[in-house]
């Protein structure tokens, strides 16, 4: 699953380069905007050209039951939706900067003269002073030499999408004979960084990989040479009467009824992350990241959380309101968010009515609004809000302390990290005001350790001693050695495949990071 991540407004040209938003990102309104009416200056789109047509089948995927949406049709958009599309988005566009964002499904299922093309009608509907991005988020199964020849040629940001080193990726994410796609994905890996093409990693946080939280950020950083990391929850609704069926999976099975899934219900499958659990996991890699990172790789939830504290909010999660990232099906047919590809969120069709008409809509306002309108008493009054700001609608589905329905399912989680990272934040906030780099923060954890000794309970919480968690004696991860460079053939054998470039991350900053 991509998504994601990484689809709000993008209002990158309004933000420090630190912050330039990356695959999949849902950036948001910031409480700066000055708009005068209802009609966003910008937005970010997210196009999904094969609808849920997937080559693989992980397990966690509802997004693949949305075909069930379009059924008996072949889910590949025309070349005219593709042609309305383009020059429907970049005429909607007031900033100098548009984002032309590719998601699945499997985008590359659509072949690469499909985007050849896409290209080529940016050319011929860009206004001269139009800046366009082009990102594209994959599962990487088919990426060779040509897909990558072209990424770079065209300076695409690809998502590339891992859940970590070979047995926590191969959990879920699974082809159709049921085998795990670890090895399949480190060869595209291998093929973008061989023609130096922009990637990120999102990676989902789930029953699997959820206590592995340092494991797997060491991975993406020290293995695959990744400076941008995104996480994303996994988090599958069902209800009593759906919950053995969702816990099966969401791909076709003989014999058996595909379930549409839609945001309904308050109970969750087995893959699903714990919410407290959820927190846990990204306290883990903070503690990591604060000693040794700052600067040099982008976790995207630390950003937009420091951006948080000058008020601005990057990601549509965790801002005021949301609604401007909706989600283009491949036959024109727009929905409010990728999240909610349901009939009730269908706002429209983009070949009878114009894009940004459907995105100024008021059931689209209605639907971003309603993010701020339905918090509960026990988020207005929590000490982080600011922050948090309730997080995504479509997991708020339990009930809050004071009983009330409509809390988020991951607010234990969404505390513990607001409140823990706290006093981090804050220090690189200080320290970018007096104009200091915020990766000073580095060094004063350090010496904050130093300070406390290294027998003392290790500050993320695990209730080990500092020396022995996020300490310098941190023991081996049972998934050490694991390296996308090593294949394991069918045989059992184990092969080494040598990498064409380093993959220790590069210290130079040059992608940005929280400096
Ligand atoms: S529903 Fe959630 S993912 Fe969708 S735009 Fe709103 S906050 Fe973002
Ligand atoms: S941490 Fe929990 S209570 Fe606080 S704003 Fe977030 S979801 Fe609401």
């Amino acid at each position: 699953m991509r998504r994601l991540v990484f689809s709000s407004g993008d209002y990158r040209d309004r933000q420090p380069t630190r912050f330039r938003r990356k695959n999949g990102t849902k950036m948001a309104l910031t409480t700066e905007d000055t708009r005068q009416d209802s009609t966003p200056p910008c937005f970010h789109l997210l196009a999904k050209p094969s609808g849920s047509t997937c080559n693989i089948d992980c397990t966690y995927c509802f997004f693949l039951s949305k075909e069930a949406l379009y059924p008996n049709e072949k889910n590949r958009m025309s070349d005219a939706t593709l042609e309305a599309y383009i020059r429907q988005l970049l005429e909607s566009h007031r900033t100098p900067t548009v984002t032309v964002a590719w998601q699945g499904g499997e985008p590359t299922l659509m072949k690469l003269d499909f985007f050849r093309r896409s290209v080529e009608l940016v050319e011929k509907y860009r206004r001269p002073e139009q800046i366009v991005q082009h990102t594209f988020q994959t599962n990487g199964i088919l990426l060779d030499d040509e897909w990558c020849a072209f990424f770079k040629e065209h300076n695409f940001l690809v998502g590339l999408s891992v859940d970590g080193p070979r047995e926590l990726h191969d959990t879920y994410r699974l082809d159709r004979a049921q085998q795990g796609t670890f090895d399949k994905v480190m060869k595209g890996w291998r093929h973008l960084r061989q023609h130096g093409v922009e990637f990120n990693i999102l990676c989902t946080v789930n029953a699997a990989n959820e206590k592995h939280g340092r494991t797997v950020y060491r991975f993406f950083r020290d293995e695959m040479g990744a400076q941008w990391v995104q996480f994303i929850p996994i988090i599958e609704r069902a209800t009593e009467q759906t919950i053995d069926i969702a816990n099966l999976g969401w791909s076709e099975q003989p014999n058996r009824k595909r379930l549409l899934y839609t945001q309904d219900g308050n109970l969750v499958t087995k893959r699903s992350v714990g919410g407290e659990q959820y927190g846990r996991f990204l306290v883990d890699i903070f503690e990591e990241w604060v000693r040794h990172d700052v600067g040099r790789v982008y976790v995207q939830l630390f950003d937009v959380t420091l951006e948080a504290y000058f008020g601005r909010h990057l990601l549509c999660i965790h801002a005021p309101t949301c609604g401007y990232g909706p989600a283009l099906e491949y036959n024109g047919d727009l929905y409010s968010c990728d999240h909610f590809v349901e009939p009730r969120y269908l706002l429209g069709n983009i070949h009878e009515t114009k894009l940004l008409k459907l995105v100024s809509s008021p059931a689209q306002r209605k639907f971003g609004d309603d993010k701020r309108d339905s918090l509960t008493a026990q988020c207005q009054r929590c000490e982080v809000r600011g922050l948090c700001n309730g997080g995504c609608p479509k997991d708020r589905f339990t009930l809050s302390s004071d009983g009330d329905p409509g809390q988020n399912y991951l607010c234990a989680g969404l505390y513990l990290f607001f409140t823990h990272t706290r006093p981090a934040m804050q220090t690189m906030a200080r320290l970018l005001e007096s104009g200091r780099a915020p990766s000073d923060v580095m060094a004063l954890t350090v010496a904050e350790d130093e300070r406390r000794g290294p027998y003392q309970p290790c500050p993320c919480g695990s209730g080990r001693k500092f020396r022995f968690c996020h300490g310098d004696r941190a023991p081996d991860s049972p998934f050490s050695g694991v390296s996308p460079a090593t294949v394991v053939t069918k045989d059992g054998r184990v092969t080494s495949v040598p990498s064409q470039l380093p993959l220790r991350a590069s210290s130079d900053g040059a992608h940005g990071g929280a400096q």
